[in-house]
Order: structure tokens, then C-alpha cells, then sequence
């Protein structure tokens, strides 16, 4: 019966950046691991090494990836659970220039990271995307360019709790107007008690809409904007809120009526939109650079950094040579099937993880009796075996 076996060169940065790897330095140190059994890969004086306990993890390094076997295949965790508090864990993502033609079918809920700076795929219009939300992924798929439609995109929880319209005997404390029609309800959205608390919604979208920040350039509109707080409680408003079990959004943006795309990013106090038209493009170009469809004023963001393809079959980033990578957040477990080769990064080490069956005797037998196919795999494994460290890792 075919074995597998995980072979793992790993590329460790000698500087910690807030996590970055420089994929054009030539001085990283290297490592190299050949697992059959479960484990956690750590990272420990620059190097990577196997512990098959998750309780005796070393002082002074840190948890890189975990990888534990479901049947007859290893799968590498997307998130690591089982270990003390207290240790040091980095997250798994994919490197887009360790996948087969280098380029990645972007799906909506996708966390794409171009150096440090990560925007999260909120929408995509005007493509056609798979429906199946898929459990685990497969290197097999991945390296075959994306996975498609691995999560559903984060909804950002409006309110917890279901606004109620209020009586017209109170006035929006904005416009000191009592008009309640369906149109413009009534509310009471922040912790104000009593009038201060009485606001008209579209009383509200308008003030909080003077607070974002517009810049256009080319076809992409940016929407900016830090916390939205009530001046007088504090309370953090959301972009959307309920009413009446309708959902309202708070904050309007304008979306092309062809086909764009939809990037977020940022934390809860500073949040930027990205709302880019595509309609007639065949691709966008995002970088540090002037000549950007989308510029990214960030010191980690090369010049030329990524381009985005649109196709018929969909959006497809490829990295350009980019000094800190371009970057897709592994979020499900995935599984690692047949002979494949992919790319890790976690923190400031790359891992280039290749799987191999290894026949045994009865194995070869069974596998050569079924022809072609068995063939090709034997030869595809050959092939990787074969594969010389150093010239190979960069590519
Ligand atoms: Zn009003
Ligand atoms: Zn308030």
C-alpha cells in the first residue's frame, strides 16, 4: 500500500519583521525535514525541526504548521488548537508563486495579503462562482490554480439586537423633526437614553457618510473612514444596523453597475474600501507605484507588486517578483493529496512541501498492474525527488 511521505525545505528570514519573509535576499537559512509520522514543525534557532509531542514544545520557538494524517493522507492544519497557550504560533498562508502557473482564482471571503498589508475579498460581481463550500482544501486543486469559493465572506454582524421604529411623539435629535414614514424611520441606534438617543435613519447614513473620506483614481474608488462614534456615549457604530428585521447599511457605497470587485481592509478604528470597476478591463495592477490600478502606500508593497487577470472564467492574481510575496490566507485544512509541490509561508519562514508516495513492493505491484496512469505518477515522483535545493526553491 502507498505510503505518503512529506518532504519540507524551509527558507527562514534572519530578520523578524512583523512577519515578512524577503523572497529576494539569498542569505536565509535552510532547512530540511522528511516526515512519515504526524507532526508539529517548529521553528527553533532559525531552523525548522519535527516534535511529535504537542506538550513538550521547546523553549524559545515557534509553532510554524501541524500536520496530521486522515486515512492514508497527511493534511496540514489551518489552524493549530492543541498546544500550551503560552507558544508562540504562526498562521499558514499560500504562496502564490509556489502554485502551478503561478496564478490563483480569486473567490469572495479570500484574505489576500501583498506584504503586511491584507484586504479580505469582500465581493465579486459580474462572475461566475462556485456555490460548493468546500470543508477541507486539496493541493492537487490548489495547485492547479484556487480553490474557489472555500468560505463564505464574513458578514460583518450588523447590531446584535433588531432596531424597533419609535413612536412619532420623539424628534431626531439631528434634523428636531418628528416625521416617521417608511422611508425614514425613527431609531434609537446608540446608548443615549431619553431625546439625545432619537435619530431618523437617513439622518444618521448622512452624518456618518460626512465622516468617510472619497478618493477616485482610474476605475477604483476608495472609501475611508476611522471609528464611527456616537459623540456623546461613544457607541461604535457599525456599517450596517436592522430595522425591523431589515438590514440598512450605514455607510453608502456606490457600486458600478457593470462588473467590480470589492476589497476591504483595515482594523475596526481605520477601514478603507476599495470599490474597482472591471468592466472592459483585462487586468489591474496593485502596487506602491504611481502607474497602480490600485496604489498601496506601504514600505512592504513593491512598486509593481501583483496583477489581478480577469478572464472569462474569472480573477486570477499573479504575483510580480515581489520583494514580500503575495499571499492567500490558508483558512480550511487542507489535504495533501497525489504528487504535489506548494509553498507555505508562516511568519518569516517558507515552506516548500512536496508529498511523495513511496511504494512498497506490493504497492508497485498493484500500481504498475493498472497501466498508464501509475506510470505517470512513478515518473511525477521521480521527477521530485531529483529536484535540487537551492535552484529550486526561489522560483
Ligand atoms: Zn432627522
Ligand atoms: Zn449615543
Amino acid at each position: 500500500m502507498a505510503e505518503q511521505r512529506i518532504t519540507i525545505k524551509a527558507l527562514t528570514w534572519h530578520r523578524d519583521s512583523s512577519g515578512l519573509f524577503d523572497y529576494e535576499a539569498s542569505n536565509h537559512n535552510k532547512s530540511k525535514l522528511k516526515l512519515t509520522e504526524e507532526s508539529l514543525i517548529i521553528l527553533q534557532q532559525d531552523k525548522i525541526i519535527s516534535n511529535p509531542h504537542s506538550n513538550l514544545i521547546p523553549d524559545n520557538s515557534i509553532v510554524l504548521a501541524s500536520l496530521y494524517k486522515n486515512n492514508r493522507n497527511f493534511m496540514l492544519s489551518a489552524s493549530i488548537s492543541d498546544i500550551p497557550k503560552e507558544t508562540i504560533r504562526e498562521k499558514p498562508w499560500i504562496v502564490i508563486k509556489g502554485i502551478k502557473n503561478s496564478e490563483y482564482l480569486l473567490s469572495e471571503g479570500d484574505v489576500l495579503r501583498l506584504g503586511k498589508v491584507k484586504f479580505v475579498i469582500k465581493e465579486i460581481h459580474g462572475y461566475k462562482q462556485s456555490e460548493i463550500r468546500r470543508s477541507i482544501l486539496h493541493s492537487k486543486t490548489l495547485q492547479n490554480g484556487g480553490v474557489g469559493g472555500i468560505s463564505k465572506v464574513k458578514v460583518e454582524r450588523a447590531l446584535q439586537t433588531d432596531l424597533q421604529v419609535l413612536e412619532s411623539s420623539n424628534c431626531c435629535r439631528i434634523c428636531l423633526l418628528d416625521d416617521n414614514d417608511s422611508e425614514n424611520q425613527l431609531i434609537s441606534p446608540c446608548c443615549c437614553t431619553g431625546t439625545m438617543g432619537v435619530v431618523h435613519v437617513k439622518c444618521l447614513q448622512r452624518w456618518l457618510d460626512s465622516k468617510v473620506t472619497q478618493n477616485s483614481n482610474r476605475n477604483v474608488k476608495v472609501y475611508t473612514w476611522r471609528s464611527l462614534n456616537c459623540e456623546l456615549c461613544k457607541f461604535k457604530y457599525p456599517s450596517k444596523i436592522n430595522v425591523n428585521h431589515k438590514e440598512i447599511d450605514l455607510i453608502t457605497i456606490e457600486k458600478p453597475k457593470t462588473n467590480y470587485i470589492i476589497l476591504e481592509n483595515g482594523s475596526e478604528d481605520m477601514k478603507s474600501v476599495h470599490v474597482i470597476n472591471i468592466e472592459n478591463k483585462r487586468e489591474i495592477k496593485l502596487g506602491r507605484g504611481n502607474d497602480s490600478d490600485m496604489r498601496i502606500p506601504d514600505i512592504s508593497v513593491s512598486r509593481n507588486h501583483a496583477i489581478i487577470h480577469i478572464k472569462n472564467t474569472g480573477l486570477y492574481i499573479e504575483d510580480l517578483k515581489s520583494k514580500f510575496g503575495t499571499l492567500i490566507r490558508m483558512k480550511k485544512d487542507l489535504c495533501l493529496d497525489g504528487d504535489s509541490v506548494l509553498k507555505i509561508q508562516c511568519g518569516r519562514t517558507m515552506m516548500k512541501i512536496t508529498v511523495i508516495k513511496s511504494w512498497s513492493l506490493f504497492g508497485c505491484f498493484t500500481g504498475c498492474s493498472k497501466g498508464k496512469d501509475s506510470d505517470d505518477e512513478n515518473q511525477k515522483a521521480r521527477d521530485i525527488t531529483q529536484d535540487s535545493f537551492p535552484n529550486n526553491i526561489k522560483d
